[in-house]
């Protein structure tokens, strides 16, 4: 939208330079944007949405609905959306880029691989595999039954869980490293109305744990207190 495209500068309104202390997270690092301050908390950044829908209803489990149904449709959904909404920033995050799978505070995510070695790796491989992985659970037809009659595995919202957790740490990436290309195409509305439908439904049905989510939880917060005015 109009005025929305510009991108501030990375040095505080008062010019000085920013100290260690200012970033609050121990972990202090330089995302790739070379920001030290977070521009998705400023309020002209976190008013923009693409609707105003009343997400808390959205999200909630509907009467008369299956609940492991609904959560796997939604996981579908959530899939589809999110890993076309990477690929479209997928040129601005390459291994020269993005050395290492990170998200706010410099957070960095591991991947662990099947045998449960754990492999650091760039941000565009770690989230090829996380992609694949998903990928590969939806399609699977023990884990995600697409015929009438079919029962849902033991085990099958351990699996959901895992899922949004790699579709929030998606999210966390674009959010940390990618925000101004986000800006620049405009998409920060629909990163932020994503992201907000995203922890609302993981909120309602208790998919991700506090720990996950703390790295975001101060734009959760301010993207929450958006929707309450
Ligand atoms: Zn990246």
């Amino acid at each position: 939208m109009g005025g929305c495209h510009s991108y501030p500068s990375a040095t505080k309104t008062d010019g000085t330079a920013l100290q260690p202390s200012d970033i609050n997270n121990e972990k202090l690092g330089i995302n790739n944007n070379n920001l030290e301050e977070r521009p998705y908390l400023q309020q002209q950044f976190v008013c923009q949405r693409v609707t105003h829908t009343d997400m808390f209803a959205l999200t909630a489990l509907p009467p008369g609905i299956d609940k492991a149904e609904w959560l796997a449709s939604n996981t579908v959904a959530f899939f589809k959306h999110i890993n076309l909404f990477s690929s479209a920033l997928s040129e601005f995050c390459t291994p020269s880029t993005c050395p290492t799978a990170c998200g706010p505070g410099n957070t960095v995510y591991v991947w662990t691989d099947e045998q449960g070695r754990k492999l650091k790796c760039s941000a565009p491989l770690y989230f090829d595999y996380a992609m694949s992985y998903i990928q590969d659970l939806l399609t699977d037809e023990d884990v995600f039954p697409t015929k009438t009659g079919a029962v849902f595995p033991t085990g099958f919202v351990f699996l959901v869980q895992k899922v949004f957790l790699l579709l929030f740490r998606t999210l966390a990436h674009i959010y940390w490293c990618h925000y101004r290309e986000t800006l620049a195409m405009g998409l920060h509305p629909h990163l932020n109305t994503l992201f907000t439908h995203l922890t609302l439904f993981c909120r309602q049905h208790a998919l991700l744990e506090p720990e996950d989510t703390e790295p975001l939880q101060d734009l959760i917060t301010a993207l929450g207190q958006q929707g309450a005015t």
